[in-house]
């Protein structure tokens, strides 16, 4: 099948080089030239291992063995066979995407991508070590590690913030075991550690180098797919507890950064799932929120920190997939991307903005109002949400409608202690780990076992360099 970029100016390439080099050569992103008929009723009978091979089989048919590779990314390692439990809660459904081996919703498809490029890279009869290269402001960076470690022909370097991420973020990092895996902090801000990163991809072009450089974001088509597979295993489990009928619409709010969560819920509908509304929540960073009901994307604001840090977001790369998809119109996409790089917005056609809104609904959500809700749900329903999930479930009470809603879930409760006993009314003072015992004592939630067992893990990864010497750091791996 062929993969298009969203800008139409690289030539196509099957859907193997497409997991392969991420980004298009033009700077646009791979999107298969047409969404492939799918047997999308038949898909919700299944598993929810076989439900992620047929869709991804269907989506990057150029990658053999689909089945085998499932199966090795998946088996044993979340805490549930269905991989992300739905669980009613009030009047709405929680999606649990947490369960992973991280207890980030990263976990889903960073399990996978590590199988896809490895099969893409045999298939593509290519001998060099892939070296992969993040910067994060937390959950991705770990949720990588875990995905890449010890998986051969691949080693990984991982770059947060010093200072900038939570210490169970650091704690979750800096004692990663693995003989291919590197972590080290910069001095600077994430923008720093991403920019650094981009310079390094940048440096490297075209050089020879004893290993082809990649990148695990969302922007890599295998990065995506794989995150589709939940919007269906959500509905079957609705379908099984005769909360819907087969046919009937379902609404889905999404905690939005990047757009490639929500976007996966409407590749889920273009393959046929009856998904009625997908709902954009984002924190005080509210840019798709103006963009989804104005039409104008306009980064020039400040980026504000928030309780939600993985939705601290100004350049949503996934948006660009959906211009492309309800346009289909590469020369639109490319100028409006052109816009935003030089003049730091765009503003699309009227009968675009009308597409997108048809399909999509919107709004945000402050820290103050996040902690509400999160107080307000384990008061009412002795539920546990965190920060980024009391997002979705916020927008997701302004937007109700006449179908069933789902929210998505999209980090423990533990990840981001300190927001939550706040809003429980709990006490915040001693270290991370004092809090999340003070929070499983008072809840009764039990801590995922990956975050119980970090306390006792030894520090693996302590450097700390300037980002003038990122470059040096990943080629002396
Ligand atoms: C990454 C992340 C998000 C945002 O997902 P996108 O796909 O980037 O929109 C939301 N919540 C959490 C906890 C995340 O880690």
């Amino acid at each position: 099948m062929d993969y298009i970029s969203t800008r139409g100016l690289s030539p196509a390439v099957d859907s193997a080089q497409a997991v392969l080099s991420g980004l298009a050569p033009d700077g646009g992103l791979y999107m298969p030239e047409a969404i492939p008929a799918f047997d999308w009723q038949r898909c919700l009978t299944l598993s929810a291992q076989q439900m992620s091979a047929e869709i991804l089989k269907a989506l990057l048919p150029d990658i053999p063995d689909m089945d085998t590779l499932v199966k090795n990314a998946y088996t044993g390692k979340f805490e549930t066979e269905d991989l992300t439990p739905t669980v009613p809660v009030g009047d709405f459904q929680v999606l649990e995407l947490f369960r992973g081996p991280t207890s980030a919703f990263k976990d889903v498809a960073l399990s996978m991508l590590p199988q896809l490029l490895t099969a893409a890279k045999k298939e593509k009869g290519i001998a060099e070590e892939i070296r992969i290269l993040t910067a994060t402001s937390g959950d991705t960076g770990k949720a990588a590690l875990v995905g890449f470690r010890d998986v051969p022909g691949v080693s990984i370097c991982v770059f947060y913030p010093y200072g900038g991420v939570s210490q169970v973020q650091r704690a979750q990092m800096v004692t990663q075991e693995g003989s291919n895996v590197h972590v080290c902090a910069v001095e600077g801000n994430f923008d720093d550690a991403q920019t650094g990163v981009k310079n390094i991809f940048a440096a490297c072009q075209g050089k020879r180098l004893p290993f082809l450089l990649s990148s695990a974001n969302s922007i890599n088509i295998g990065r995506l797919a794989p995150q589709i597979m939940y919007y269906f295993r959500s509905y079957a489990d609705l379908l099984a507890r005769k909360t819907i009928a087969l046919g009937d619409k379902v609404d889905f709010s999404v905690p939005t950064g990047n757009f490639g969560d929500i976007l996966a819920g409407y590749l889920a509908k273009r393959l046929g799932l009856p998904v009625g509304k997908l709902i954009c929540a984002s924190n005080a960073n509210n840019v798709l929120t103006d963009f989804l009901t104005t039409g104008v994307y306009d980064r020039r604001r400040p980026l504000l920190k928030t309780t939600s840090p993985s939705m601290d977001i100004l350049v949503s790369s996934n948006l660009e997939r959906l211009l492309y998809l309800l346009s289909g119109d590469t020369a639109l996409v490319a100028g409006l991307m052109k816009d935003l790089n030089e003049q730091g917005f765009y503003k699309v056609p009227d009968s675009l903005l009308a597409a997108i809104q048809a399909e999509f609904a919107a709004g945000y959500c402050d820290d103050a109002r996040a902690e509400n809700y999160i107080g307000k749900v384990y008061r009412d329903h002795g539920y546990l949400m965190d920060p980024h999930t009391a997002c979705g479930w916020a927008v997701a009470e302004r937007q109700k409608g006449e179908n069933p809603m789902v929210v998505l879930s999209t980090a423990s409760p533990y990840k981001f202690s300190t927001a939550v006993l706040t809003a429980i009314g709990g006490d915040t003072s001693g270290s991370e780990y004092d809090r999340m015992e003070r929070l499983r004592a008072l809840t009764g939630v039990p801590i995922p076992a990956n975050l119980a067992a970090l306390r006792e893990k030894p520090e693996r990864h302590t450097g700390v360099i300037p980002k003038e010497k990122m470059l040096e750091f990943v080629l002396g791996r």
